[in-house]
């Protein structure tokens, strides 16, 4: 049976759908899919989650499965599923972001993020940001101070991650917890479908 994955901010009212996924064969063999049946998210939605993933870090940020309680995510204000409906266009969404590529990449207020399963006790690095920016002047990058979502290897992993673990308890942290085995850029790269 098909299922569907959400990514939201509690804090902020906002729900980015991730897409469909098949349940088959259990978590590892998941991916998302899209209305057409192509296994890629397209670039918007990856430029919209690398977005959503730095302006809400460390906020109240929840992976939601077709099936989790949904409780008042279904009112929040949603960015486009995949079949092209929602309350915010892509266009709109990334309209002039990030403000400015000017952020340190060195500094007290640099932090990194992470997208952890807290029951699986894995860590997901996304890179780091000036935590003290202006929400949108906020991107992630990596230690060479490059965006985090100009790494496609990291942005598959991402998507990999994001997928395997709906159902679990995902959030969007400032730090990497200790203790938290990191997962990295090769997370998935074998079993992930091509995006073409
Ligand atoms: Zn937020």
């Amino acid at each position: 049976m098909p299922d569907s994955a959400d990514l939201a901010c509690y804090d902020h009212e906002l729900v980015l759908p991730l897409g469909w996924f098949m349940h088959g064969d259990g978590p590892q063999s998941r991916w998302f899919f899209y209305a057409d049946g192509r296994p890629g998210p397209s670039p918007q939605r990856t430029r919209a989650l690398w977005r959503m993933l730095a302006e809400h870090a460390g906020h109240d940020v929840r992976l939601l499965g077709e099936e989790t309680d949904w409780a008042e995510a279904y009112d929040f204000p949603r960015l486009p599923d995949v079949g092209g409906l929602g309350d915010i266009a892509f266009e709109q969404y990334l309209d002039g972001w990030p403000r400015s590529r000017s952020a340190p990449v060195t500094g007290p207020d640099l932090r990194p993020v992470s997208l952890v399963s807290i029951e699986d006790a894995v860590a997901m690095p996304l890179g780091l940001l000036d935590a003290a920016g202006a929400p949108d002047e906020r991107y992630l990058v990596q230690p060479d101070g490059s965006p985090s979502e100009g790494v496609p290897l990291l942005t598959r992993a991402v998507w990999r991650m994001l997928a395997t673990h709906v159902y679990r308890d995902v959030r969007l942290v400032l730090d990497v917890p200790s203790g938290f085995e990191r997962l990295d850029e090769h997370f998935g790269v074998e079993a992930w479908p091509d995006a073409d």
